[in-house]
């Protein structure tokens, strides 16, 4: 099943629940806009090589199209369509006036220099500049693409414009226009969720303990809040494999040690809290075991279907966060449902990413810098309302957290639709 079918089985699900309008659901089924190009760039060896590239726009009925750009050579049009729609869920789940896009090319970029990163950059914002702009459609980093790329982005358009238009993106290096906290936002949105879902449940954070898979910039970030607030980091992994301490794990060290070792698995011990135990034991597992450990809560944040029909029976942890877009599929979902293991879904959990973009995109307007202190106590509220907003319909509806952040996201687009008389 393609990543979109999970999306409308999502929608579906959601629809029927609330009892949202047919004609709604059918719209909100479908992309307003679907663009694919194709790219030619010089190489450096002076031959041409052609890259694919899309940018998905499913919904702009509640403001501008907002959505990363992923570049991976497993990008294909029905992923970056899934990740468009769940974009659109995301920002009315947070309340911010933007639709949702998204964007992606079909390419390794560790295999290009940069100059060649560069012109598939600039080569892929020509064909696109027509349909993106700062009130149209603004792009952000995602999987593989980073604040240099959105600089590259933002040039490129604004020379075609003849102007500074660097509001075209999000997710820029602070000097050129970007928020500070954007970097820490994806995980620190899920962070404020998931310690007032703790607090709710009268759980003690000291008396936790957390896997993660994916120890990147959102997963890595996640661990070292997390420690901070006393929960033990007990297992991480990344795409080569996973490491499990049972005496935790400290994320300053971890992170430290990846960067020289360019994986977590073989950071083994020096990167424990307690160095003399006797009994400590740390263990390199695979990804698979990594998700299957003894533990409360575990965060996903690598990749889409990591949890599936095949291992959900077999996962442990009593909450998981989903800091990445789609880690659990639909049928993994029902088993966990059943299994009274709770999901905080991606459209809340990570939903801190974009609304930190959100936050640039009106700092870039006014002209009007924060403070990271400023960036933090504007997103918590957000989030935390979002939560609550979510908790009171999965009450309501008595469904899950995903399904209820769906109804919480398409009421507001129906709302939308109704005040706007759109059709
Ligand atoms: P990243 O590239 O910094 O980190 C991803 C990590 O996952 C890497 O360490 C990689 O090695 C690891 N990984 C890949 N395959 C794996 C596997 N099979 N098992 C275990 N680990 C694996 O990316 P990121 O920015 O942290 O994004 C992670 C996820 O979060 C993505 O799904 C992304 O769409 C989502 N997300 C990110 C943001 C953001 O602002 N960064 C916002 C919203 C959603």
């Amino acid at each position: 099943m393609s990543l979109f079918e999970n999306t409308l089985k999502q929608i579906r699900k959601a629809a029927n629940l609330m009892q949202l309008d047919e004609e709604i659901e059918r719209v909100l089924s479908v992309p307003q806009r679907q663009i694919e190009v194709q790219i030619p760039v010089r190489m450096d060896d002076g031959s041409l090589r052609i890259f694919t590239g899309f940018r998905m726009q499913h919904n702009n009925y509640r403001g501008p199209y907002k959505g990363g750009i992923r570049y991976h050579q497993d990008v294909d049009k029905e992923e970056v369509l899934a990740l468009s729609a769940w974009m659109t869920m995301k920002c009315a789940v947070v309340n911010i006036p933007l639709g949702g896009g998204k964007g992606g090319i079909i390419v390794d970029p560790k295999e290009l220099s940069e100059g060649e990163l560069e012109r598939l950059t600039r080569g892929y914002t020509r064909l696109l500049a027509d349909f993106i702009g700062p009130e149209t459609d603004v792009p952000a980093p995602d999987v593989n693409t980073n604040g240099k790329i959105m600089s590259w982005i933002a040039d490129e358009y604004s020379k075609i414009h003849g102007r500074d238009l660097k509001g075209v993106v999000t997710g820029k290096p602070v000097e050129s226009g970007g928020s500070k906290g954007r970097d820490i936002a994806t995980a620190q949105g899920g962070f404020f969720v998931l310690q007032q879902l703790v607090a709710e449940m009268g759980l003690d954070a000291g008396s936790l303990k957390v896997v993660i898979q994916g120890f990147g910039n959102a997963g890595g970030v996640a661990a070292k809040l997390l420690a901070a607030e006393g929960y033990h980091i007990v297992g991480a992994s990344d795409s080569q494999g996973g490491l499990i301490c049972t005496h935790g794990i400290n994320p300053d060290e971890l992170m430290n040690c990846k960067v020289e070792k360019n994986t977590v698995r073989d950071c083994g011990l020096h990167v424990t809290e307690i160095h003399d135990i006797e009994g400590m034991s740390c263990s390199m597992v695979s990804n698979e075991e990594l998700l299957e450990q003894e533990c409360d809560i575990l965060v996903l944040a690598a990749l889409e279907n990591q949890i599936t029909a095949k291992n959900a029976d077999k996962i442990k942890a009593k909450i998981i966060l989903e800091l990445a877009n789609g880690p659990v599929d639909p049928a993994a979902d029902e088993i966990l449902a059943r299994r009274g293991i709770m999901v905080v879904p991606d459209i809340l959990a990570n939903a801190g990413g974009v609304t930190v973009s959100y936050f640039e995109m009106l700092q870039n307007a006014s002209g009007e810098y924060w403070s990271e202190d400023q960036v933090a106590d504007k997103l918590k509220p957000l989030m935390v309302d979002a939560l609550k907003v979510v908790k009171a319909n999965a009450d309501k509806y008595v469904c899950t957290l995903r399904e209820a952040a769906f109804i919480t996201a398409m009421e507001r687009v129906r709302d939308t639709i109704v005040q706007k008389a759109i059709f």
